[in-house]
């Protein structure tokens, strides 16, 4: 069993690459039987916004990613914390302390004007050693006693590893370290050479030494990460080795990218709305799309398995880091729409129409009088031209599907065509009136359409001809746009499903009065 973990910092933004990490880490827990954690990197305390933790949790929680421990919404759960960074100073500093007892780091007092001078040096003799190298050898090796001194003295200090690497010998000489990634195999790369800080001046753990520590103590088994720590990995690999932990297996996930005029960039906050959760909370996408969309991105043969398994649980699928890319994830949103386009065609329409009403209450809060308690209703009309052998397949998201099943709400009914071109103001409202008059809710599918077709030769509409398309400027309207007229007043607009359906859905009152709305 796997044991996975987010570690956010507080910022108060989550973002589509949060989410797409805390899936890989919520299936690789998951589907292993294992536990997935939240532990919050809250050492930085410029950045902590208040509610954040709350923020990260309900996002995630909205799209089905639950943790099993660690800071949730009721306090603290598990047995490996606390779970605030912030509340594991003293963790931290036992450590710190046990490495400097080994001669494994060292408190460093060097002042940031010495920094920089040491830094001037070595890049005017082109020295690669790690930045503290020959010129710091005084600040590494000072004794116990003039440690006490200077600590005695008030001098500000930070902590450093006392990193063994060498980079100053010939290059086939330096040592390289090779580490097994799940998603990008075995790396090879130049061992470590830096004294980095572990303790800041303000005893803070850096990134580095809160991340070996925690994940060890926490017993992370898999570490997923976005590809900007690759660089930082061999720290971790010193700092590891130096505490005589066992590393984790490390998930170095790809980048998302977006193609934008056939140029792969980066999503930026700026430019992207996308790139925010929320997007996809306020466009009303299902939770179930958004996560079966990441699986396409994440792991190639998802799709296949999909189509061979259109009914399975998604959890069936046998998600692999192994599959993953390491090239950059590409992020596709009409992509996404496909999918879940087929997603919602897999959900039941009463289960939708709770969807829907959910969206409702939060975002058309003066259309929710129309769904909260008429879920029964509402599935009815989701599953318009739904069912049968050639389902329509054009719902993609709670904000559209809206704007499709609008008519049906009598605040929100508007007619937003015209009517044909082929029809008269004066035919238009005489067959309004011919339909009125003959009007049953009770008649059967094909009764109705008989009423129409009459309707239709009685005004010299006739059937369409099979030339039409060749010559429709000789032909009079047909029984196509005289129904059409019917369409308008009945849904407001030229396209929708079967008028019939609809009316039935309506009701025999509700038909009547639109349709003498607009005999006007
Ligand atoms: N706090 C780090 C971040 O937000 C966590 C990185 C990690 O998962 O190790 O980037």
């Amino acid at each position: 069993a796997m044991v996975t973990r987010l570690g956010p910092s507080p910022t108060g933004f989550i973002h589509l690459g949060n989410l797409y990490g805390a899936f890989v880490d919520e299936r690789l827990a998951h589907q292993s039987g294992g536990t997935f954690y939240l532990r919050i990197e809250d050492t930085d305390d410029k950045r902590y916004v208040e509610g954040a933790v709350e923020t990260i949790i309900n996002s995630l929680a909205f799209f089905g990613i639950n943790f099993d421990e660690g800071a949730l919404l009721d306090g603290e759960k598990g047995d490996y914390g606390p779970y605030f960074q912030s509340n594991r100073g003293e963790i931290y500093q036992c450590f710190a302390k046990e490495l400097v007892s080994k001669g494994m780091a060292y408190p460093c007092f060097l002042t940031e004007d010495e920094l920089a001078e040491i830094r001037q040096k070595q890049e005017a003799a082109k020295e690669t050693t790690g930045i503290y190298g020959k010129y710091a050898e005084k600040s590494r090796s000072l004794t116990i006693e003039e440690i006490e001194e200077n600590i005695k003295a008030g001098k500000p200090y930070v902590v450093r590893l006392k990193s063994d690497g060498n980079h100053d010998l010939p290059s086939e000489e330096v040592r390289h370290i090779k580490v097994d990634d799940a998603i990008r195999g075995t790396l090879s790369m130049p061992e470590n050479n830096q004294d980095v800080v572990i303790l800041k001046a303000n005893g803070i753990p850096t990134y580095h030494f809160a991340h070996a520590i925690d994940d060890h103590l926490m017993r992370t088994t898999h570490v997923v990460r976005g590809e900007e720590w690759l660089m930082s990995l061999p720290i971790h690999v010193e700092l590891f080795e130096k505490l005589g932990f066992e590393m984790p297996t490390y998930c170095h996930t790809a980048q998302l990218l977006k193609l934008d005029n056939g140029n792969k960039r980066k999503l930026s906050k700026r430019k992207d709305p996308e790139l925010s959760l929320d997007y996809y909370k306020k466009e009303g996408y299902h939770p179930q799309a958004v996560k079966e969309y990441l699986l396409t991105i994440l792991n190639s043969n998802f799709e296949e398995w999909r189509i061979e398994n259109p009914d399975a649980p998604m959890e069936e699928f046998e998600f692999t880091t192994a599959k993953m890319s390491s090239g950059g994830a590409l992020f596709d949103i009409n992509k996404l729409n496909d999918v879940s386009k087929d997603v919602l065609l897999r959900i039941p329409a009463s289960e939708l129409a709770k969807f829907m009403t959910e969206w409702v209450r939060e975002y058309k809060p003066k259309a929710l009088k129309y769904f909260e308690g008429n879920e029964e209703y509402i599935a009815r009309i989701l599953d318009l031209g739904r069912t049968g052998n050639k389902p329509r397949k054009d719902l993609v998201y709670a904000k559209q599907i809206f704007d499709f099943i609008s008519y049906f709400f009598n605040d929100y009914f508007v007619i937003t065509d015209q009517i044909p071109e082929q029809i008269s103001d004066a035919d238009a409202t005489e067959i309004l009136k011919r339909y009125l008059e003959s009007y049953d809710q009770s008649d059967d599918q094909s009764q109705w359409f008989d009423k129409i077709r009459t309707i239709a030769e009685d005004m010299g509409y006739a059937a369409k001809p099979k030339d039409y398309k060749k010559h429709p400027e000789e032909y009079k309207g047909h029984v196509g746009h005289v129904s059409t007229v019917i369409r308008l007043a009945v849904a407001g607009r030229s396209q929708s499903p079967d008028i019939w359906e609809i009316q039935q859905i309506l009701g025999e009152e509700n038909t009547r009065q639109r349709v003498e709305m607009l005999i006007g």
